[in-house]
């Protein structure tokens, strides 16, 4: 697969993609993050649509708050842009470092890799049957930005964040088809490369299968990307995919972020909708919104350019 950008590929264009994939994640956490864990006919009960940013939810949160979806994708970005490259000891430093400053949400999956982390300074977990959650593959953006232009470093870099704390052959098919569907997003590639990605997962593991949806939106990585694509591809902007995720409860969450993440690298900064970018936390908005730029002009498209444009001179 080609990663030369199509259609509006200036790199200003790249730039804002890169930041609306980014942003777009916070969105979907801080939107979901009311709904999560209830059950649609309860979301409708109490919410009619749920489609502002009001914080609540289980975990009572001042609207505009992330939770783990966002702040473990803050840490990934952190790490590159503290090293100007990829360590994945960095990385972890990062985990270990939020994991101690006591975090409003973490699942049980990633609590116990960055534990054994920290005891065993231990990069790649055990292969374990029970690690098929969907916590590698919700930080896996930044990386996506990062490896712009370069398909083969983003799919190991995609796995190499993953096996920190979840090592299941699902869980690292997920992650890389996320990034993969980011980084087209954010290349410009048209919806039918970004449903490629999807697609092919799907052959390789039926479980991802998302023609027909039954509506189990739980924490299990197939059940969170059949939601996400189903309503990604089903659905015709930003809002109305998001809104749609979001009702549907279970991990709401984790799944509006990527589809949020996702959805901002197709349709772009402008189809966010403002109410929800004001609302997000500033200090949350205001790091990821620079921290986009960087990975992006770190990417393997970016310095190449560079060289290219230093080659003319
Ligand atoms: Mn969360
Ligand atoms: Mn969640």
């Amino acid at each position: 697969m080609s990663t030369r950008p199509v259609g509006d590929h200036g790199s200003g264009a790249i730039v804002r993609r890169a930041t609306a994939s980014l942003l777009g994640l916070a969105v979907g956490d801080a939107l979901g993050a009311t709904t999560e864990f209830m059950k649609p006919e309860d979301i409708r009960r109490q919410y009619g649509v749920h489609e502002r940013i009001r914080g609540g939810g289980w975990l009572n949160l001042p609207p505009g708050r992330v939770t783990d979806d966002t702040e473990m994708s803050q840490c990934v970005a952190r790490a590159i842009l503290a090293k100007g490259g990829w360590d994945l000891a960095a990385v972890a430093e990062e985990f270990a470092r939020w994991l101690r400053g006591n975090p409003v949400d973490v699942g049980s999956t990633c609590r116990r890799g960055i534990r054994d982390y920290i005891l065993k300074r231990q990069l790649s977990t055990p292969p374990n049957e029970w690690d098929a959650g969907n916590g590698a593959a919700m930080r896996v953006a930044p990386v996506a930005l990062f490896a712009l232009g370069d398909e083969e470093l983003l799919a190991r870099l995609a796995v190499e964040q993953a096996r920190l704390t979840h090592n299941h052959p699902l869980s690292d098919a997920s992650c890389v088809t996320v990034a993969r569907m980011v980084h087209r997003g954010i290349l410009g590639t048209p919806m039918a490369g970004l449903r490629a990605a999807a697609e092919e997962l799907a052959g390789r593991h039926p479980e991802f299968r998302f023609e027909r949806y039954e509506g189990n939106a739980t924490a299990y990585v197939a059940d969170t990307l059949r939601t996400v694509f189903h309503d990604f591809f089903s659905t015709r902007t930003f809002e109305e995919c998001l809104v749609r995720i979001v009702n549907r409860g279970g991990d709401a969450d984790t799944a509006g972020a990527i589809a949020g993440a996702v959805a901002g690298a197709h349709y772009g900064l402008e189809a966010i909708p403002r109410r929800w970018l004001v609302a997000l936390d500033p200090a949350v908005r205001k790091e990821l919104t620079e921290a986009a730029k960087k990975l992006v002009r770190l990417s393997p498209l970016f310095r190449g350019a560079r060289r290219q444009a230093g080659k003319t001179r």
